[in-house]
C-alpha cells in the first residue's frame, strides 16, 4: 500500500504518538508489537499485528501482507538500570531483534528505514552541547545496543540500498495535548511520571540519584523533549527519506538542559502539590549532564518544536496522569476506533 508504515513498538509510548502523527500526515500506520511492554488501547489509528522481533516469520507474514511503504522501528527493551545487569536480554531483543527487521525488510523488498535511536549512544560526552558528531562511548548496555544496531543499519545502506535515518532521542517526556495517550510503563522508572506519583500522592517520595555530580545544583541534567515533538519528527524524517534525502542520524532535543531538582519543582509549581523527595545513591550508567544540539534536524527536517518548555511537558503529563489515575487498567481505555487485525 503506498500509505502503510510498519511501526514496530506501535503499542508503546513513543510508538503510539508517531502512529497519531502518522495518521494525521495521511499514512496508515500498521503497529506491529509483542505487547509485553506495549497497550493495547493504544493502538488506534491503523491495526494491531501482535508479534515478537524475534520470530522473523512472524515479521516477514507481516510485511507481506501489508507491503509498508517503510518501517519505524521504536520496538526495544529501554530500561537503563535493567540493561545493566541483564544485558544478555537487551542485546538479544534489540540487537538480534532490529537484525531480523532488517533481513526480512531485505527480503521483502522495504527499503525505508527510520530507527529509534538515543542520546545513551554518546556515554558521557566530551563537551556540550552534544552535536551527531559527539564521539560515541556508550557507558551503559542499553546505549550499546542502540549503537550497534546504528552500525549495522549504516552497514546495510550501500550493501543493500537500505535509506535510513537514525533519530537520537534526548529524554522523552509528555504526553498528547489531547489526551488520547500518555506514559504509561509497567515498571516505571522515569523520572517525570514517577514525580507526578508523588505529587498525586499515589508514592509517598522520590529519590533523587546522585547530588554530588559535577553539575550547577549537582543533580543530573537532562534535555527533556515533548514525545508529541518526537511524532513529528518521525513522521518529517519519513518524508525527508521518501524525498531521498541521505541516510544518517539526528539528535531530537530542545536544546535546554533540566537538573532533577529543577523537574521537581516545575512539577510542585504545575501542580500546586508539594514533591517529598529524599537524595539516595547515584544509578549506575547516568552521564552527568546531556544537552542536545538539534540544529541538524532543525535545518535539514524542517523540524521545529512546539512544546520546549519544560512547564507544558509537564503539564500535558500531568493532565494524562490525572485522566488515568481513574482508569489504571487496560480495559478502562480501550481504543476510540477499533481496527480489526487483518491476519
Ligand atoms: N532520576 C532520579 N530518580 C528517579 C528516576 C530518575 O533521580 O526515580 C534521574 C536519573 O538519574 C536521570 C534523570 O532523572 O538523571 C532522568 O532519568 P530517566 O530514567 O527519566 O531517563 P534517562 O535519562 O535514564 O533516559
Amino acid at each position: 500500500n503506498d500509505r502503510t508504515v510498519l511501526v514496530t513498538g506501535g503499542a508503546g509510548y513513543i510508538g503510539s504518538h508517531a502512529c497519531k502523527a502518522l495518521r494525521r500526515a495521511g499514512y496508515l500506520p500498521v503497529s506491529f508489537d509483542n505487547l509485553a511492554y506495549g497497550h493495547e488501547w493504544a493502538v488506534k489509528w491503523g491495526p494491531l499485528e501482535r508479534g515478537d522481533l524475534l520470530d522473523k516469520a512472524r515479521l516477514s507474514e507481516v510485511i507481506r501482507a501489508y507491503r509498508p511503504l517503510g518501517v519505524l522501528h521504536f520496538a526495544a527493551f529501554a530500561y537503563v538500570g535493567e540493561s545493566v545487569v541483564e544485558p544478555a536480554k537487551y542485546y538479544r531483543n534489540n540487537v538480534v531483534g532490529s537484525l531480523n527487521l532488517l533481513e526480512a525488510m531485505r527480503e521483502e523488498g522495504v527499503g525505508t528505514l527510520v530507527f529509534s535511536s538515543t542520546c545513551a549512544t554518546y556515554g558521557i560526552p566530551a563537551g556540550l552541547p552534544i552535536t551527531e558528531d559527539t564521539p560515541r562511548h556508550p557507558i551503559n548496555p542499553y546505549g550499546a545496543t542502540k549503537l550497534h544496531v546504528e552500525r549495522m543499519i549504516a552497514d546495510f545502506g550501500p550493501a543493500y540500498g537500505l535509506a535510513s535515518l537514525s533519530l537520537r532521542y534526548f529524554n522523552a517526556a509528555g504526553a498528547d495535548p489531547e489526551g488520547e495517550i500518555g506514559e504509561d510503563h509497567d515498571p516505571e522508572t522515569h523520572l517525570i511520571p514517577l514525580v507526578l506519583d508523588a505529587a498525586a500522592g499515589r508514592r509517598p517520595d522520590v529519590s533523587v540519584f546522585g547530588a554530588d555530580y559535577d553539575t550547577p545544583d549537582g543533580t543530573c541534567v537532562r534535555d527533556y523533549i515533548h514525545v508529541t515533538d518526537l511524532a513529528d519528527a518521525h513522521v518529517r524524517a519519513l518524508d525527508a527519506l521518501r524525498k531521498g534525502v541521505p541516510s544518517g542520524a539526528y539528535n531530537l532535543g530542545n536544546g535546554l538542559g533540566f537538573s532533577v531538582r529543577e523537574v521537581l519543582s516545575t512539577v510542585e509549581r504545575v501542580t500546586g502539590r508539594p514533591v517529598p523527595f529524599r537524595v539516595s545513591e547515584r544509578r549506575p550508567g547516568d552521564p552527568a549532564a546531556l544537552v542536545s544540539d538539534a540544529s541538524k534536524a532543525r535545518a535539514e527536517l524542517g523540524w521545529e518544536p512546539q512544546m520546549p518548555a519544560l512547564d507544558d511537558i509537564v503539564r500535558t503529563a500531568w493532565a494524562w496522569h490525572q485522566r488515568g489515575a481513574s482508569a489504571p487498567s487496560d480495559a478502562g481505555r480501550a481504543p476510540s476506533v477499533p481496527h480489526a487485525p487483518l491476519l
